[in-house]
């Protein structure tokens, strides 16, 4: 929730407490500049122990609670109809209203099942906006990803509340032009990671929904980032406002024919799944799941997770935990505004996101401001970014370099991690880093890998 303040300031205050603690470490700077250079400027590379504050990812690494923690020691550990699947499968029922449930070890995982199964040469999969592994596997079956957003979602500077959405008519201008019959699927993505955690509307899913229906398309929803949109649907649609989180993830749900998710951020665990309402559809992955992932009551998690996600599904309907991170994102969004900081807006979910090219405005995009920045920032506060600019994308099939949309550095808030005096001591080291930019120079691959090449 937030407060207002004496003062008039708009504070957010975190409503759980901390009750387990990890101490950190702050390293010199000297040893930050040898580290990052060890790391070949890539924070991917860095050691854990030399980060102070990891900025890096939301994936995998949010707070757990302690009923989360309560219900791992419950854990029921068989390799076959384990009853902390049943306990899975049961609150996903309840939350989401699909009958079938099938678990993946993580979120790309189950993009891989989908696309083997959905995806044949010459697909064409339009999506509000794509993802990186997501890309990367729809492009290794042979089809191509479209992006059909808002023309609003490429701007920096907004005040959109959905910059999400995608553009109606760009999808049926797309249906026109390849035929219903080779788009398998609509992606929708919640919480659009690339370009800043922006939301999509209950409405604009709607009005896919009706295009989709008259052609004969399936929607597939990349749920990872879902907490965050139910958040902001819940805050910002103003025909949402007197509805439930619950209500309006049932409603998204049934708008939806497959919904996967990545658990390492839907449910503060560790995993994934995909869950359908058609049988035709899930008996069509299942066999994938067995080859890839595992038997079907663990898919490649331990039991143990499996126990976490049920609990962290459950706390995800609940607005006042869904509402930390959103509410920390839009406070260090709105501090690093005030010094002159240019960073994506509206504030999304997952992070908050400094636009690179601006703040680097002497350095070209081939030299990849997004990573430069992300090297500096660590070198200058010891937090830990990720690139989510050029060196995210993939090079074209000739081999050229594709320049993304935009150059941004993500600073993560992985859900109730953070305190907000580690959020202001991240703000005063950008800001101070802002007045002394043009100490900061350009980047180039001295070694680079073929598929998702930001990694390593
Ligand atoms: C993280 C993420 C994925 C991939 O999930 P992993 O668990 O990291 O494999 C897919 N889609 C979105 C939107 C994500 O944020």
């Amino acid at each position: 929730m937030t407060v207002k303040f004496y003062s008039g300031e708009k504070v957010p205050l975190e409503m759980h407490k901390v009750r387990i603690i990890q101490k950190l470490n702050l390293l010199s700077v000297d040893e930050r500049l040898k580290a990052i250079k060890e790391a070949g400027y890539n924070t991917f590379l860095l050691q854990n122990k030399d980060v102070f504050l990891d900025m890096l990812t939301d994936s995998g690494v949010n707070a757990m609670s302690d009923r989360q923690q309560a219900a791992m020691l419950i854990a029921d550990d068989s390799y076959a109809g384990s009853e902390s699947f049943t306990r899975l499968h049961n609150t996903l029922q309840e939350i989401f209203g699909k009958q079938y449930f099938l678990p993946a070890h993580q979120g790309r995982a189950c993009e891989n099942i989908l696309s083997t199964v959905y995806v044949k040469p010459g697909s064409y999969i339009p999506m509000n906006y794509h993802f990186t592994t997501t890309h990367a596997h729809i492009t290794k079956d042979g089809g191509k990803v479209v992006e059909i957003f808002i023309d609003e979602a490429l701007n920096i500077e907004s005040d959109h509340p959905f910059k999400g959405n995608i553009d109606i008519e760009k999808l049926k201008n797309l249906i026109n032009e390849v035929g219903a019959e080779n788009i398998p699927f609509v992606r929708m993505e919640a919480g659009t990671n690339l370009i800043g955690g922006q939301p999509f509307s209950l409405e604009n899913l709607r009005d896919v929904r009706k295009v989709c229906d008259e052609h004969g398309i399936k929607i597939v929803l990349d749920a990872s980032l879902l907490q965050d949109n139910l958040y902001f649907i819940k805050v910002r649609e103003e025909a949402c406002k007197d509805m439930t989180i619950r209500e309006i993830t049932r409603e998204i749900s049934d708008l939806c024919d497959i919904i996967y998710f990545s658990a390492r951020k839907l449910g503060f665990g560790r995993g994934g799944g995909i869950i359908t309402n058609n049988e035709e559809d899930m008996r069509a992955m299942r066999e994938y799941i067995t080859l890839y992932e595992g038997f079907l009551t663990y898919g490649g998690m331990s039991v143990r997770e499996i126990e976490a996600i049920a609990i962290g599904l459950e706390e995800t309907m609940d607005e006042e935990m869904i509402s930390q991170a959103p509410l920390f994102i839009e406070y260090m969004a709105n501090e690093l505004l005030k010094k002159g900081v240019p960073v994506v807006t509206p504030p999304g979910g997952l992070g908050c996101h400094i636009d690179a090219k601006a703040f680097l405005s002497h350095l070209p995009q081939t030299e990849y401001p997004a990573g430069a920045l992300t090297a500096a920032i660590y070198i200058a506060s010891g937090v830990r970014g990720m690139e989510r600019g050029t060196m995210s994308e993939a090079r074209d099939e000739h081999g050229n370099e594709t320049l993304a949309n935009m150059e941004l550095v993500r600073l993560a808030l992985p859900r109730r991690v953070f305190t907000l005096s580690q959020v202001a001591y991240t703000v005063d080291r950008i800001a101070w880093l802002y007045e002394n930019r043009e100490l900061i120079g350009g980047l180039h691959y001295v070694d680079e890998p073929k598929v998702l090449r930001f990694f390593v």
